[in-house]
């Protein structure tokens, strides 16, 4: 069940580096429980905005709040409810996988005894629960995207950032981490944001964003981006709109 309480508010938002405009009025809201793909080419400015949301980056004007915290200036009360799996893997290679997801609790003050099992049933849902001692450098790029996934939900945010997850994986690790997204969006409450260039993935969404040279180009349902570009199928709409602008 959605409700109407807003998770992210962007508002606004410029970012130059230099002279380069690289988001150019940047504004969306997220409420509670949905899930929204931007989709964009490389170079649209997916990453940058993924920096001013998480805090590496000052935005030049504009504002973004998570959760009613702005970023900014509070960025413990924003951070403490968003959950990141960056475009690069930010995992401890040489660490086993449960000294990486239990290192990570300790840094969010997670109360260990709690937190092991949560670890283990989440591990064993994810079909790695025999990895669980084992170092992250023997993991396929799959197997170590889901532990990324794991360790960020471990805090219980309200709002999951992905930034291209599925870059790099194989087929049918693509297709898993994708129904593991759709799963997480079953339950219901958790807001997901995540970026991509690949059209297949943004079709399941409730709200796509399509960002291209620092511009948001349209906002809407699969439906609704359709009937803007005047074509029936997302990949078409895509490049005619990417083209238009
Ligand atoms: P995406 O993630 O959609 O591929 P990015 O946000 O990484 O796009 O980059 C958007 C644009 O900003 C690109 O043209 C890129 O070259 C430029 N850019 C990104 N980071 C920097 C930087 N640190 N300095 C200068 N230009 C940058
Ligand atoms: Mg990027």
């Amino acid at each position: 069940m959605l409700n109407n309480q807003l998770v992210l508010e962007i508002n606004n938002v410029k970012k130059y580096y230099n002279s380069f405009l690289a988001l150019n009025n940047i504004s969306f809201r997220i409420k509670s429980g949905e899930l929204v793909v931007l989709l964009g080419p490389n170079g649209a400015g997916k990453s940058t905005l993924f920096s001013i949301i998480t805090g590496l980056v000052r935005a030049d004007s504009g504002s973004c709040f998570i959760n009613g915290c702005n970023i900014a200036d509070n960025s413990i009360g924003a951070l403490e409810n968003l959950g990141v799996v960056f475009q690069q893997s930010t995992i401890d290679l040489e660490l086993t996988v449960k000294e990486n997801l239990l290192f990570h609790s300790r840094l969010y003050g997670i109360e260990i005894n709690s937190v092991e099992k949560v670890i283990e049933e989440e591990l064993t849902k994810s079909g790695l629960v025999k990895k669980v001692s084992k170092k992250v450098r023997t993991l396929s790029g799959g197997e170590r995207r889901k532990v990324e996934l794991i360790r960020s939900l471990l805090h219980k945010p309200k709002m999951l950032l992905m930034d291209e997850p599925t870059v790099g994986l194989d087929p049918a690790s693509r297709i898993s981490l994708l129904k593991k997204i759709q799963n997480l969006k079953n339950k219901g409450t958790l807001s997901i944001l995540w970026t991509t260039h690949l059209v297949d993935e943004a079709e399941k969404a409730d709200k796509i964003i399509i960002l291209n040279k620092g511009k948001i180009i349209a906002i809407g349902s699969s439906s609704e981006i359709l009937g803007l570009a005047k074509e029936n199928n997302l990949a078409k709409a895509f490049l005619k709109l990417v083209k238009e602008k």
